[in-house]
């Protein structure tokens, strides 16, 4: 089976399993959001790249969400547990996000996706318990008192820092001295649970550089991964094309 290593063992969590992780987020105030809820978003509304990531596509019908709102944020689950079929779908990952209530349509954050491995449920809870932690604790600008929005960090140039995000105040005509105010992305945790969400977020990004340098896409499904090196194993064993002009 050489060359099936590489490709992260898919594992269907089972019901039991389940039931554990929903009990741990309804435990921290987290719901389920109706399918009423996803139909009505997704309702006349054209599906851009950040939408299809916050609400699954419709024709693969619905999966599960989970919502914790909180402070003007909210932070959702997307867990691709399908109502009613037993096991996760073999398909898709599940992902944790946070957004503003007033624009639900453009999330402000996304968690790094999780695949479906044996640790995929217990990844996606973390990752839950750590965004709602920080919805929790929004923080407050110190010279206005509202609340600081999440904001995306810039190059000079202008592009967007990938994953970069940290608090900010634009409200200066209520700021004495006119500026802006702006308070880092972790300023809510101890030191424990920031060297405790630093070293998730290595070993995230470790494990997507390594996705990458493998040649693998990270933020594709586990099938269509396992479908490509199943091709890849395919064209090895088989001779190489007489005619490749169509490759030049
Ligand atoms: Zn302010």
């Amino acid at each position: 089976m050489k060359g099936v290593t590489a490709v992260p063992k898919f594992y269907a969590a089972t019901a039991a399993e389940f039931e554990e992780f929903e009990r741990e987020l309804f435990k921290r105030e987290f719901r389920r959001i109706t399918r009423a809820e996803v139909i009505e978003s997704l309702g006349g509304i054209v599906v851009s790249y950040g939408q299809s990531k916050m609400f699954p596509r419709r024709e693969r019908g619905f999966e599960n969400g989970y919502l914790f709102s909180r402070n003007g944020l909210e932070v959702v689950v997307w867990t691709s547990w399908l109502d009613g079929l037993p096991g996760l779908r073999n398909m898709d990952q599940g992902w944790v996000l946070i957004r503003d209530c007033k624009h639900p349509e453009c999330p402000s954050y996304f968690a790094v996706p999780r695949h479906r491995t044996k640790n995929f449920l217990t990844n996606l809870l973390e990752d839950a318990r750590v965004a709602a932690w920080r919805v929790r604790h929004r923080p407050k600008c110190p010279a206005c008192g509202e609340f600081m929005d999440i904001t995306r960090r810039h190059r000079k140039d202008g592009t967007v820092v990938p994953r970069a995000r940290f608090w900010k105040c634009s409200r200066i005509s209520l700021h004495q001295d006119g500026k802006p105010r702006t308070e880092r992305w972790d300023c809510m945790f101890t030191k424990e649970q920031k060297a405790l969400v630093e070293k998730r977020r290595r070993t995230a990004t470790k494990q997507r550089a390594k996705r990458a340098a493998q040649g693998k896409e990270t933020f594709v499904s586990l099938k269509r991964q396992q479908e490509a090196a199943r091709r890849r194993r395919q064209q090895r064993s088989q001779p190489p094309p007489e005619d490749n002009s169509q490759n030049v």
